[in-house]
């Protein structure tokens, strides 16, 4: 089982002996705190010694150049090469040298070596980091590397693919192989590398800075991506987005794989340009399926698959699951309409001819209007720029209308599907109070914040109410049987993510 190694962020070994944090994982089984030597402006023999004596022997030992990230000291070589070798001499699980730094007669007295080489500026060519990894290899002590550790610096998630290769040549070498790819995009590299046989992965302090951009707290790896678990067996699946770093679903999924007691784990992936090759390439390490978002549902519609007939029908997939049984190897799905339908049903019992109102005519207005028309809704389409509605309302067999004949029609269902009322803006709203019909149904698919300013004006008209919430996570657990065939945890996954929410709206 691969470890999680905690950095230390600290610049002083006496701040480190006194973070409870650390002292904590020190003793927890499947940890790992990293010593960085280096950082440390105390570090003496005698203060080595003493964060040995705790620390030891579930460290690892790392004195790093300046040139591979080193920090506040020089040190010479014979200088690091003297601290690593009274780390391997008080016990310590391993020592982490640079591939620059000669390690003839090196002791490792029961140590395991990392040979390791960081380009904090780019990814390498693919050949110039096999190279890389064939003189690693060969040279730790005694003729070879415990382990080849190689980080580098992508600027897109493309940067990464060609690790891969070298995650697989490292396999095929059989020597213990940890690649890294620092920064928001190189994500998949710390969470899977257990899959490649990575002894552990580099997570940080709660709280702490990271010693290196990108990184996990050891929380969310340990909790949220399981990773000790991770398992060459284990399905991937993922959000592809940009941004990406607010989405909810790696939460909602992964809180519920886990508590439906599945292999998987649940990655966002932030991709500039065309997905197509990341997938291509991820699904080498099982990736099964994945959730789209903004920008790539257009560009996702190239790639080859089978539709559903409500993608078809709605001309956008929100959802791909992977098959190996035949051709086209994609599955593509869009879960936004059935969701946004189920909600609508759950409150107001059947849609069979009721006049259902539709703010926007964007992706969202779409699977809406497609989902409450397959249910035997009338639909109206009200947007900003009219010609999308008279467009998107042809297109459903619904008609389009403006705000004024809203309020004359008095539609049984409201249904707002515009950013409006989403944070940060959170004081904008489609309608105004008088423009709302009594007693009618407003849902809002606006989920950031739960209650929106709409839902207010709407529960002051007397009007039931629905948040995006339920739409959110009735397409995830669409998602989650599509990919798993079992049944998800709904409540689960819904108060994970109303958590979540509400320690955002904290802030
Ligand atoms: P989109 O394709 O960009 O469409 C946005 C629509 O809103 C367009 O019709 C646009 O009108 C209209 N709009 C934007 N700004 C406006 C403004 N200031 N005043 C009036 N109308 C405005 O976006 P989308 O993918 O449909 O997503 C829209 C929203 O739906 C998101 O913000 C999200 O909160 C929500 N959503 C929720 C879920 C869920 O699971 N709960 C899922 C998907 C989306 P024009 O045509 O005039 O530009």
């Amino acid at each position: 089982m691969p470890d999680i190694c905690v950095a230390s962020h600290h610049s002083r070994i006496r701040d480190l002996l006194a973070d409870a944090e650390f002292r904590a994982l020190a003793n927890k089984p499947g940890f790992l705190v990293e010593l960085r030597l280096d950082q440390y402006t105390d570090l003496c023999p005698a203060s080595e010694q003493e964060a040995l004596n705790v620390f030891a022997p579930n460290c690892v030992v790392t004195c790093r150049h300046p040139e591979e990230g080193g920090g506040n000291t020089y040190y010479t070589d014979v200088e690091r090469v003297n601290f690593l070798r009274r780390a391997a001499e008080s016990g310590a699980k391993f020592v982490d040298v640079e591939g620059r730094t000669s390690l003839t007669n090196f002791d490792k007295c029961g140590a395991k070596a990392i040979r390791s080489f960081h380009d904090f500026h780019r990814v390498p060519p693919l050949q110039e980091l096999k190279a890389k990894w064939d003189e690693l290899a060969g040279s730790g002590p005694g003729g070879g590397a415990d382990v080849v550790k190689i980080a580098v610096m992508p600027q897109t998630i493309h940067d990464t693919l060609p690790l891969f290769d070298l995650l697989e040549y490292g396999q095929s070498k059989r020597v213990p192989t940890m690649i890294l790819a620092m920064g928001e995009v190189g994500l998949w590299t710390r969470v899977l590398a257990g899959k490649f046989g990575s002894p552990f992965t580099f997570g940080r302090g709660e709280g702490a800075p990271g010693t290196a951009p990108g990184q996990p707290t050891w929380r969310e790896l340990d909790e949220l991506y399981r990773f000790q678990e991770i398992g060459a067996d284990w399905p991937v699946y993922a959000v592809i987005g940009n941004p990406i770093g607010h989405s909810l679903s790696p939460l909602m999924h992964n809180t519920g794989l886990k508590a439906a007691g599945l292999k998987g784990v649940y990655l966002p992936l932030k991709i500039e340009g065309p997905p197509e090759p990341v997938l291509n390439t991820l699904v080498r390490a099982g990736l099964q399926g994945v959730s789209i978002t903004i920008p790539h549902k257009e560009a996702v519609m190239r790639i080859e698959m089978e539709k559903d007939p409500v993608a078809r029908q709605v001309g956008a997939v929100n959802t791909l699951a992977r098959r190996t049984e035949r051709k086209p190897l994609w599955y593509g799905m869009n879960t936004d309409a059935v969701a946004a339908a189920d909600s609508l049903v759950a409150v107001s019992g059947s849609l069979d001819g009721k006049n259902v109102a539709i703010l926007g005519a964007g992706g969202a207005a779409r699977a809406v209007a497609f989902g409450v028309k397959q249910r035997g809704a009338r639909v109206f389409i009200v947007n900003r720029t009219p010609e999308r509605a008279e467009s998107l309302a042809r297109e459903v067999g619904g008609a389009p209308m403006s705000i004024a004949k809203l309020v004359e029609l008095k539609p049984d269902v409201i249904v707002n599907t515009t950013p409006l009322g989403m944070h940060p803006n959170t004081d904008a709203s489609p309608l105004e109070k008088a423009q709302i019909p009594q007693g009618s149904i407003v849902f809002d698919t606006v989920y950031n914040p739960l209650r929106t300013k709409l839902l207010q004006l709407a529960e002051e008209r007397g009007c039931r109410t629905i948040g995006g919430l339920e739409m959110f996570v009735g397409q995830g657990v669409r998602q989650f049987e599509l990919w798993t065939k079992a049944t998800a945890p709904r409540e689960v996954m819904h108060d994970c993510v109303l958590k979540a929410l509400r320690e955002r709206q904290k802030h």
